[in-house]
């Protein structure tokens, strides 16, 4: 007998053949009608018992999400809205469900009460859906990358690099912290750690993507990357998975070019595959949209949202043009926003998402950023005031993508990091890439997390991720 999955068995002509299927129990009506679910897809597989054939003790057994060995015939259903359903010959319980004690019921349940149960919410159809579809998104990456010529790249998880200097890392170290080993004037002493010097966890693997890139020519890294984020917002994790291609020979213009057809080319690849899991999420933000007042509302429903993405060209604005538009916007003049609109100072999610969901209505691509409040690694324009940045923004979240043409002129990235107080002697081996050959080039990154939100079109972070890590979030 063969085994199949449910997702594929769901396509077959109903013959009477003789299947094997596993899972789980999702309802049980009448001592009959078994609703099964293997995690394939959505859709459960109705198996049907015969009548009087087994005793009640055995029946009582089969309760939510105890788990099934099942084998019978495919049949057609006599239902509506299923083609097929199994006979069954054989039912065998693989393991008992307490239904005292078992947490999740056949219905509904809020996302929060979810995330409590953080567990076992991979059992709920919601869950099922995001995690199908950030599995297609994930796959899709490398095969666009790969169909390009990229090499994937492994960048270390511990380093001592800290390439944004935004000062969020964790510290990884293995000296004691009841004792560690104290320099002369009473500060720990680090080079006693077994690294020898003070490490942390990668704040994005780009630096060492650019060693890679100058010299392999276009690579991608697509690795978890880790910020100790004091926020306790809905687009920010302490663990994220970030995409972060690095080009030789490339500028800004290249870049962004690149950046919007891989977006377009995952998200095609999502709606290719994943369509009833998109139209699952798509009828359920549509539901939870009804509870919102209608000025809240958006005005496409998720499919027509991703078909519009793909469709249409992103916007391409600059800083300067975007603070503009902001200063002029009625949100602006009625005091909506609620942190300062200036130039040289950075945008909040608040003015992306109005920029793109108010003003433009589309994704939009911000470009040539002030020097103040970005990397060190940003190529510095002609103006000297601002560098070749630029920023993805997309509807329902903000910045999706930062990425930037990096500076390649040795001079000018020395100064620069002078002015930024940067060590010079702690990324010689990075300058090195400046010193040997250097050539402009180019790169950008993408957070996976918030694409998956885009994608789904579920609103919070945690809800993306299987095991999110957040401020008192990591129970497990
Ligand atoms: P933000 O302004 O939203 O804090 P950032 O500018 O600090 O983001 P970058 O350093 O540019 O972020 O990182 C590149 C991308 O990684 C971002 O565009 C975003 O998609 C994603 N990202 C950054 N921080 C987080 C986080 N804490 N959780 C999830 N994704 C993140
Ligand atoms: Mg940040
Ligand atoms: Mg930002
Ligand atoms: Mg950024």
């Amino acid at each position: 007998n063969k085994r199949v999955k449910i997702k594929e068995l769901l396509t077959w002509e109903p013959a009477q053949q003789e299947v094997t299927v596993m899972g789980w129990v999702r309802t049980f009506r009448n001592n009959q009608f078994i609703a099964l679910n293997d995690g394939s897809t959505n859709t459960n597989l109705q198996v049907v018992v015969e009548l009087g054939k087994y005793e009640d003790d055995f029946l009582k057994r089969i309760t939510t999400s105890s788990s099934l060995k099942v084998t019978g015939t495919v049949i057609a259903s006599q239902g509506k809205g299923q083609k097929l359903e199994i006979k069954a010959a054989t039912l065998e319980i693989l393991g008992d469900s307490d239904p005292e004690k078992y947490p999740l019921q056949p219905k509904k349940h809020s996302l929060e009460f979810l995330r409590e149960k953080a567990h076992l919410r991979f059992r709920t159809n919601t869950f099922g859906s995001v995690f199908r579809v950030r599995h297609s998104l994930a796959f899709a990456i490398h095969k666009f990358f790969h169909e390009k010529g990229f090499l994937y790249m492994h960048t270390p998880i511990i380093t001592a690099s800290d390439a944004e200097g935004a000062g969020e890392m964790f510290r990884v170290t293995t000296l004691p912290f009841d004792n560690p080993p104290r320099n002369e004037d009473g500060s720990i002493n680090f080079k006693e750690d077994f690294f020898g010097r003070t490490t942390n966890l990668t704040v994005s693997g780009q630096l060492e993507g650019e060693l890679a890139a100058t010299a392999f020519g276009e690579i991608y890294t697509f690795g978890p990357t880790f910020r100790a984020e004091n926020s306790n917002t809905t687009r920010h994790l302490a663990e994220f998975w970030m995409i972060e291609p690095e080009m030789a020979f490339c500028d800004l213009e290249d870049n962004m070019n690149l950046a919007e057809e891989f977006i377009k080319y995952i998200i095609r690849f999502a709606m290719e595959h994943n369509r009833e899991d998109l139209e699952f999420l798509a009828a359920r933000l549509a539901e939870e949209e009804k509870q919102l007042p209608a000025d809240k509302r958006s005005d496409m429903g998720l499919i027509e949202k991703l078909e519009f993405v793909l469709n249409n060209n992103f916007e391409r604005i600059t800083y300067t043009e975007a603070i503009d538009i902001l200063l002029q916007s009625p949100a602006y003049k009625k005091k909506k926003f609620q942190y300062e609109v200036k130039w040289g100072v950075d945008m909040q999610s608040e003015h992306e998402r109005y920029l793109v969901e108010k003003h433009f209505k589309k994704p939009v691509i911000v470009t040539n950023y002030p020097k103040e409040f970005k990397a060190f690694y940003m190529r510095m324009n002609e103006d000297g005031k601002t560098v070749a940045a630029m920023d993805i923004l997309a509807p329902g979240i903000g910045e999706i993508v930062g990425g930037s043409q990096r500076e390649e002129r040795m001079e000018v990235l020395e100064a620069r990091m002078k002015e930024m107080n940067i060590p010079a002697e702690e990324l010689w081996w990075y300058l090195d890439t400046r010193r040997f050959g250097t050539v402009p080039h180019a790169g950008f990154g993408l957070g996976f997390e918030r694409m998956v939100l885009f994608v789904t079109g579920m609103s919070n972070i945690r809800d993306v991720i299987a095991f999110p890590r957040a401020p008192k979030t990591a129970e497990f």
